[in-house]
């Protein structure tokens, strides 16, 4: 959580204490191991990036120390620990993420993290630890934490947030019990976000975020400027008016990955209106040659450019040459679409 001015008003400094529609049925499978005395000391709360798995952490750490929840895991959202939990300074929590000057989270700082569990509650009794994201922690690290799940302090729990939970040490998950956070439906998902735009959400928007509500919120305000430099290339590109270098270094830098979604994303509603009947009603963004060349694409070509793209997309994250990576990529791409007629 980022500090806040001083001079900000107190009462608007809020982390939020509700959790969203579609983690109701996570809830409510920990409310029934509350219930019956079995909350394990240690959860892992896997899900795809954007479905709120932090937030979710975050309100059943505010249950565990509301002084008034009862039998549920709703925090009560107005006694003192809720207060400080809003404030995001109650003292019983314990937030480790990755340090900005560093890419992985380090033995040390777990170390010190299971010190801070071992000591004794500052109010309510409960004291949460939450790692996120966990599949971050070196082997190390790892190994240190499993020691504290070897003989955790009792009303202690460490929740591990991951969207990889295969990079977790194996001895670790099994010490874990796992609760999932699904994606939600396109429907419930769709009216969520309309509610949180306070409009109708651009067609391809969730979509583009994987059906991730709260990643498509964080898209939402560079989803035009995307569509729009990424039609325009493809359709360059496709039309013979630029070449494939142009394509990929205007594809470099920071935004390359969701640019990569971006195709992906239309590259499936380009199949989908293709494959599945009913669905020509679907938006595919792009003028005139775009369209022609979806609806002649070899579908079977069309299928392989998706695998390719998700191969690329794991490739480059390790890649000492992005662009020359990024460049054939590209080339497979023309080839695919680019046929006689079309060009
Ligand atoms: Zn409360």
């Amino acid at each position: 959580m980022k500090a806040r001015a001083a001079t900000e008003p107190e009462a608007s400094a809020s982390v939020p204490l509700t959790l969203l529609p579609w983690h109701a049925g996570a809830r409510s499978r920990l409310e029934t191991a509350v219930a019956g005395g079995r909350l394990p000391h240690a959860l892992l709360l896997h899900g795809p990036e954007g479905v709120g798995k932090e937030r979710f952490a975050t309100v059943l750490a505010g249950a565990l120390f509301c002084s008034r929840r009862g039998t549920t895991l709703i925090p009560c959202g107005e006694c003192a620990d809720c207060a400080l939990s809003r404030a995001a300074s109650h003292p019983d929590l314990h937030w480790l993420r990755i340090p900005e000057d560093k890419k992985s989270i380090g033995v040390d700082a777990v170390r010190e993290t299971c010190e801070q569990l071992g000591m004794t509650s500052m109010r309510s009794g409960y004291r949460v630890a939450i790692v996120s994201p966990a599949h971050s922690m070196t082997t190390n690290a790892q190994n240190a934490l499993l020691k504290t799940l070897e003989e955790p302090s009792p009303r202690t729990l460490l929740v591990l947030v991951t969207s990889r939970p295969s990079r977790l040490l194996a001895t670790l998950r099994s010490r874990c019990q796992r609760v999932e956070i699904p994606r939600p439906g396109a429907a419930p998902a769709t009216q969520w976000l309309g509610d949180e735009l306070g409009a109708v959400p651009a067609a391809g928007l969730l979509e583009l975020a994987g059906g991730a509500p709260l990643r498509a919120v964080a898209l939402a305000p560079h989803f035009a400027s995307l569509e729009s430099q990424m039609t325009g290339l493809f359709d360059d590109l496709l039309s013979g008016r630029s070449e494939v270098t142009r394509m990929s270094a205007e594809m470099m830098g920071e935004g390359l990955p969701v640019r990569l979604d971006w195709l992906e994303a239309w590259l499936g509603t380009a199949l989908r209106r293709r494959t599945l009947p009913d669905a020509t009603r679907l938006t595919l963004p792009g003028g005139p040659l775009l369209q022609r060349a979806a609806a002649e694409v070899n579908i079977s070509a069309a299928f392989r450019m998706v695998d390719r793209l998700r191969e690329a997309r794991r490739l480059l994250e390790g890649s000492a040459a992005p662009q020359l990576l990024l460049e054939a990529l590209l080339v497979e791409l023309v080839a695919a679409f680019r046929r006689k007629g079309v060009a």
